[in-house]
């Protein structure tokens, strides 16, 4: 009899879970420890630094070329060879007029600049940009720069639908000219940084240079920021693990002596956990 009650008392109880939670699945205590479907989730890092998306003025005549973003290994450092107060908007026109009326030019030709005072100066934080867009192809390294490039990337840069061009107003078709002689071509697998400022020496052609025996360098709360971005973007795009610079690529003075800052811009990122090479 007292067996039976119990029985009953037990019966009773599990009905009233079940109504109570008709839906639910409960998983004990100690079973969830190594139940991998009952852990949090893992929430993705916080971004290391804001990068503003201000509006640019786009050409809509000019061409331009759509690329698959897994093609892209290598970042490529430039200055603008402007004031260091120079905004992003400016550099946008600057490039818009580069361009001529039978092939003009898209938009800013860097993906992302950093406003950046010189060191010793007064260092407000420094702020990222966002140019083009990553997924469009740049132009910085010079049409005619053609670099070698591992296997992964000259495969990836093989496949159809890689790096696709034309004009805004029509269709856009499959670049012919991603490899030169078993080279590829550079403005399609790399990234355009550019440090705003005028980092190189003053010549006849670059009258706004530093004068001998002042050189100007980035500041060190510009190079954080360089670091933190190259970072970031590795961290959106893990083939991302080159740094390079413009002069690698053409005859130029850019990006002056911020190239001599490259390996501390690789240590900061080295601190957030990337690495390049
Ligand atoms: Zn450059």
């Amino acid at each position: 009899m007292k067996k039976a009650l119990i029985l009953l008392i037990m019966a009773q109880a599990l009905t009233v879970s079940a109504k109570d939670c008709a839906h639910c699945v409960t998983t004990p205590t100690w079973l969830s420890i190594f139940n991998p479907f009952s852990l949090p989730a893992v929430p993705a890092p916080e971004p290391l630094i804001e990068i503003r998306t201000p509006t640019l003025a786009r050409d809509s005549g000019a061409s331009y070329c759509r690329r698959n973003t897994e093609v892209v290994d290598t970042i490529v450092f430039h200055h603008t060879q402007t004031p260091s107060t120079s905004t992003v908007q400016n550099i946008n026109t600057l490039h818009l007029d580069r361009g001529s009326a039978a092939d003009p030019w898209l938009m800013i030709g860097y993906h992302y600049t950093i406003n950046s005072p010189y060191a010793g100066g007064t260092v407000p934080s420094p702020v990222v940009n966002q140019g083009r867009p990553f997924n469009l192809a740049g132009s910085h390294a010079g049409t005619n720069a053609y670099k070698p490039a591992g296997a992964e990337t000259r495969r990836l840069m093989a496949l159809d639908g890689a790096m696709r061009c034309g004009r805004a107003t029509g269709p856009l078709t499959e670049a012919s000219d991603k490899f030169r002689d078993g080279l590829v071509k550079a403005n399609y697998n790399t990234v355009a940084i550019a440090l705003i400022g005028n980092y190189a020496k003053r010549t006849t052609e670059n009258p706004g240079g530093w004068r001998a025996n002042s050189p100007r360098y980035p500041s060190a709360s510009t190079i954080e920021m360089a670091g933190k971005l190259a970072c970031e973007l590795q961290r959106q795009h893990p083939r991302l693990t080159t740094i390079k610079w413009h002069s690698f690529y053409n005859a130029t003075d850019c990006p002056g002596l911020v190239k001599d800052r490259i390996p501390q811009i690789k240590a900061v990122a080295a601190r957030f956990g990337c690495t390049f090479n």
